[in-house]
């Protein structure tokens, strides 16, 4: 989507400014970034603002060449308005765009071409109606026949679904993901049954078939449960936070960075922990995402100049 940022109220007007936002592009951002090779895949319209998407990605060393240019939808576009210090308002206009209508051609691309190591979705695509449901479905057939490993976030959108419409799809969904990055009160729509205490839950999980079962918990940290020994518990790295918004999708970014270099969990934990940390001191969803070089700034005092 193209991202609007404000000022403040949207109702007094003002300046706005012009960028691109989406979960998924904000992770696959994130690991180019970080060195990896990625393959964003989905729709853009036939109009300026997908060319803008497309452009941000490329310049950002993601490769595009699998997305679908359609003309007979618009680009989708949201607006940020951060109406408090503490409180910022999204408002989406993305009903019947390009992105919300995938074609099942642009992952097949991405497979024939070269079957990725890791596919990541969100429970975001599903939410956008029947075509981008079927089409993320279709990746996730296509994850299972070349062995690539799953990575799904629940982000779990309310004003695009209810909590039973994503519940029935996602549980669907689970017995073919293998990382599954949630956070605490998501977890409920993954479970076959009533929540209780989060260790249980993630054990029913994994008896689901998932191998890793990631609870964020904002600026308090994150657990992982995996079945080989007890949770792990990776604190935040303390930040003075600017924009809480993509610190989930950095995390994602940072923790499969982390998997792809064949890090154990307290690897792949602390540099999420790193990458969200980021996200969380940066205004933007994706700007601020730090390259390999970038990833030891964190630790420096106040004040520090790199000279
Ligand atoms: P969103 O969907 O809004 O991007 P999320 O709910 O998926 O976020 P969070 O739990 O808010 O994800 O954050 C993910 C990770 O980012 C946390 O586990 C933590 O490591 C890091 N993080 C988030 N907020 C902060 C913060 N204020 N300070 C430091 N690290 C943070």
């Amino acid at each position: 989507m193209v991202a609007l940022r404000g000022e403040g109220p949207l109702k007094l007007g003002g300046t706005l400014r012009v960028s691109v936002a989406g979960a998924e592009s904000n992770v696959a951002i994130g690991l180019a970034r970080l060195g990896h090779r990625v393959h964003w895949t989905g729709a853009v319209g036939a109009d300026e603002a997908g060319e803008l998407v497309l452009r941000t990605l490329r310049a950002e060393g993601v490769e595009v060449s699998g997305a679908t240019r359609d003309a007979t939808a618009p680009t989708g576009l949201l607006l940020f308005e951060p109406r408090l210090p503490e409180v910022t308002r999204v408002h989406y206009y993305r009903t019947g765009s390009a992105g919300s209508r995938p074609a099942p051609a642009a992952v097949e691309r991405v497979f024939a071409t070269a079957p990725p190591r890791v596919l990541h979705l969100t429970g975001i695509t599903p939410a956008l109606g029947p075509a981008a449901r079927a089409t993320a479905g279709h990746a996730l057939r296509l994850a299972r026949r070349y062995s690539t490993l799953v990575c799904l976030d629940v982000n779990f959108r309310a004003r695009l679904w209810t909590a039973d419409e994503a519940a029935e799809v996602l549980r669907g969904w689970l017995p073919s993901v293998d990382v599954l990055i949630a956070s605490g009160d998501e977890l409920p729509l993954c479970l076959p049954g009533p929540a209780g205490d989060p260790a249980e839950d993630a054990a029913r999980l994994l008896a689901l078939g998932v191998r890793e079962v990631v609870l964020t918990h904002g600026a308090d940290g994150a657990t992982a449960f995996t079945g080989a020994g007890g949770p792990h518990h990776q604190p935040a790295v303390p930040v003075r936070a600017v924009d809480p918004v993509g610190a989930g999708d950095a995390f994602v970014a940072g923790y499969l960075s982390a998997l792809l270099d064949g890090a154990d969990l307290a690897g792949r934990l602390a540099r999420a922990a790193t990458t969200g940390a980021f996200a969380a001191a940066s205004r933007g969803d994706w700007e601020g995402a730090p390259t390999r070089a970038e990833l030891s700034l964190l630790g420096a005092p106040p004040g520090t100049v790199v000279r």
